[in-house]
């Protein structure tokens, strides 16, 4: 952690000490002085905030500053019934379009672009939170918002839109229309921002084939500001992060403590600057990892992997926490795999055995493919397993990538 970032901690420590009543009684309970919090490392000893206490503080339980310094709220979903919502000073959504903008800026869009924003606006974050960024950038923004097809192709025709906003899915269905009705020539975009989702090579490549653009990675929640946290830049080698607003920390989420640097764990979130409802160590139950080393492009700013999918997908065996997007990352490098598999974990004579079956490309020897993988495995992922090479098609097909996973150690 850097000098300026824990210095910033503390003043927001000391801000929700004081002006916070949801975190005044979190410390209280939890019997935290934050004046203990000396270093860094002090601050694994403060309490996390989870998505639960979010959805108890409905509806304004979080506001940590006076009702006249409020100017907008957002919501979402909650785990229960109710949403949470989020509060906003006028400084928030100032911070919140300066980082869209910085967002909007490392991708390469210019006030030139006229950018077609589909996702939804409303209390949702997405919308407007593009919406203030492309505004701020001076490019020309192009307000659809989501659904109508042939309005949104219209509209990309007309107005010759250069850079689209949309879900991985949404872009999808936008591509293979405009493939469907050879509309590609009309069409003059040069780039694509999307969601981090889990999305597969696939799926991504189609995207960027069909559009002929340029694809970036961005992340965001509405419990943190909204879109425009994190994005990757043109070399793609993970998402770069705003530390001058953010603290990010991965820890087990199991255990709660602190990964290795460089593992893979739950990402957790410190607002540095947040006024209207700010968080502390909030529990995203997004699973990714801190990239160490610098970037290609040379910007200060950290970067974290793409998401790889929830907690509530992770396993553990052997002592090793895994997660169905980094086999799906492995498998992704690997030659005559293909991206079908499934895993099956077991417990036998005081030992948890793993067996990952995988359909091979039909070229592809499964002798061969099936030690590669396993050294792949053990190289990457830490842990020695069974390999079981089929053939395609061999597999059952599952729109949830959380079911490859059978777990028959607790039946
Ligand atoms: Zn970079």
């Amino acid at each position: 952690m850097r000098r300026e970032q824990f210095e910033l901690f503390k003043k927001m420590l000391k801000k929700l000490n004081e002006n916070s009543p949801f975190y005044k009684e979190k410390f209280r309970s939890s019997q935290i002085n934050i004046n203990d919090i000396r270093s860094p490392e002090d601050i694994k000893y403060l309490p996390f905030t989870t998505k639960e206490e979010l959805n108890e503080a409905y509806p304004l339980g979080l506001q940590a500053v006076p009702e006249e310094d409020i100017v907008r709220i957002h919501s979402s979903s909650g785990t229960t019934g109710k949403p949470v919502i989020i509060p906003y000073t006028a400084n928030d959504i100032n911070d919140w379009a300066d980082m869209m903008a910085r967002c909007l800026r490392i991708a390469g869009v210019t006030p030139l672009d006229r950018v077609q924003i589909t996702p939804g606006y409303g209390l949702w974050t997405a919308g407007i939170g593009f919406q203030t960024g492309v505004e701020r950038i001076g490019a020309m923004a192009i307000p659809m918002g989501p659904g109508n097809t042939d309005k949104q192709l219209q509209m990309m025709i007309d107005m010759k839109s250069t850079v689209l906003i949309a879900t991985s899915s949404y872009a999808l269905v936008i591509a293979e229309e405009v493939a469907k009705r050879g509309i590609r020539s009309k069409i003059h975009l040069r780039k694509g921002i999307m969601g981090s989702e889990r999305w597969g090579e696939k799926m991504r490549n189609r995207i960027k084939d069909e559009l002929n653009i340029e694809i970036y990675d961005i992340y965001g929640l509405t419990e943190i500001y909204g879109p425009g946290i994190s994005i990757d830049c043109q070399y793609h080698t993970g998402l770069h992060y705003w530390d001058d607003y953010l603290y990010f920390e991965i820890i087990d989420p199991k255990t709660g403590e602190p990964v290795e640097e460089g593992q893979y764990g739950e990402l957790v979130i410190t607002t540095l600057r947040k006024e209207g409802a700010p968080l502390l160590r909030y529990r995203t139950r997004d699973i990714t990892r801190l990239i160490p080393g610098e970037c290609p492009c040379g910007l200060p700013y950290p970067r974290h992997d793409r998401i790889l999918g929830r907690t509530d997908e992770m396993v553990k065996v052997k002592g090793v926490n895994i997660y169905p997007g980094q086999i799906d990352e492995l498998l992704r490098d690997i030659e005559g795999a293909s991206s079908e598999y499934q895993v099956i974990i077991e417990h036998k004579d005081g030992k948890d055995i793993m067996t990952l079956r995988v359909e091979k490309e039909p070229a592809a020897d499964p002798t061969a493919l099936g030690r590669k993988i396993a050294e792949e495995f053990k190289k990457k992922i830490g842990i020695h397993i069974q390999v079981d090479v089929v053939n395609i098609g061999e597999l059952p097909r599952s729109e949830k990538k959380s079911k490859r996973i059978i777990d028959y150690r607790y039946n």
